[in-house]
């Protein structure tokens, strides 16, 4: 169908009762295997390309593999940068096609992420490119290195918000990322708290962590993207793992990888059930 921006997507999602799935992307296969389940469920999708994937890929192939999947899809996507904390990265990023970025200030004082969240947002602007950016933070770092929770406080939303404009919200509110079981505790009472007093599209961090009940639960609140990202990687090279011992004459990576990806495919058509974005396009 179509490149889309976040904007477009999440606008209408938090207004309805359904969150957009976002997910992250590693390699051509998974991306592939995520569109895959997106078109078979009819929902929009949001694929994201972390540090790590950029790391793997490079800016301009994960746009590249990113853009043409959304190109040739009969659902709308958005490609999109995760937890960017350098400006180079971002700015290569905007110039080679991604319709959306993530900056991530988490780390810094609340001045500072005010700060370079508002020059992203104006350059942005200028491109038609929308922003996410994150006020609180959300434990661990992708990769599972211990970083402190901070939840989010409803007036550091309120006034981050004010002050920057940006697209999509990101808040801590009880997940962690690399989260390998559904045992994360939504600090529901505080998403009420910050709703009440922001208006703009959330973004839940750390989603593969969230029981099923809580993601659909989440998902008829006022968020629009929930990210999902580490059962992906987990289901795609535990199949990997049964293929290889289960087919010892198996010479061909492309049969290994294709077949390995259907797990990846199952998996984000159940999360888009939960998430009740079936059929939003
Ligand atoms: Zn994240």
């Amino acid at each position: 169908m179509a490149l889309v921006t976040l904007k477009e997507l999440v606008q209408r999602a938090y207004k309805s009762d359904y969150a957009v799935p976002a997910f992250n992307i590693h390699t051509y296969e998974d991306a592939l295997a995520i569109v895959k389940g997106a078109e078979e469920m009819r929902s929009p999708v949001i694929l994201m390309a972390s540090p790590s994937a950029i790391k793997h890929l490079g800016i301009k192939l994960a746009a590249c593999i990113i853009n043409d999947l959304a190109m040739n899809a009969s659902v709308p996507v958005v490609s999109h940068l995760d937890h960017a904390t350098d400006m180079d990265v971002i700015f290569k990023a905007m110039k080679e096609g991604f319709t959306s970025v993530m900056y991530d200030g988490s780390n810094l004082s609340f001045e500072e992420n005010v700060q370079n969240t508002r020059l992203v947002v104006k350059v942005a602007r200028s491109f038609g490119i929308s922003v996410e950016a994150e006020i609180g933070r959300v434990g661990k770092s992708e990769e599972g290195e211990q970083l402190e929770q901070i939840l989010t406080e409803p007036q550091s939303a309120k006034g981050f918000f004010e002050q920057t404009q940006v697209d999509a919200l990101a808040i801590a509110v009880g997940t962690a990322h690399a989260m390998q079981r559904q045992e994360a505790q939504i600090n529901f009472e505080r998403v009420r708290q910050i709703q009440e007093v922001v208006d703009v599209p959330l973004v839940l961090h750390g989603s593969s962590g969230v029981p099923d009940e809580d993601l659909t639960k989440i998902s008829k609140m006022r968020f629009g993207k929930i990210n999902i990202g580490t059962i992906l990687k987990t289901v795609y090279v535990k199949k990997i793992k049964e293929i290889v011992l289960n087919n010892p004459g198996l010479k061909d990576q492309i049969v290994l990888l294709k077949d390995a990806s259907m797990a990846v495919t199952e998996i984000v058509k159940g999360k888009i059930k939960l998430l009740n974005s079936s059929g939003r396009v």
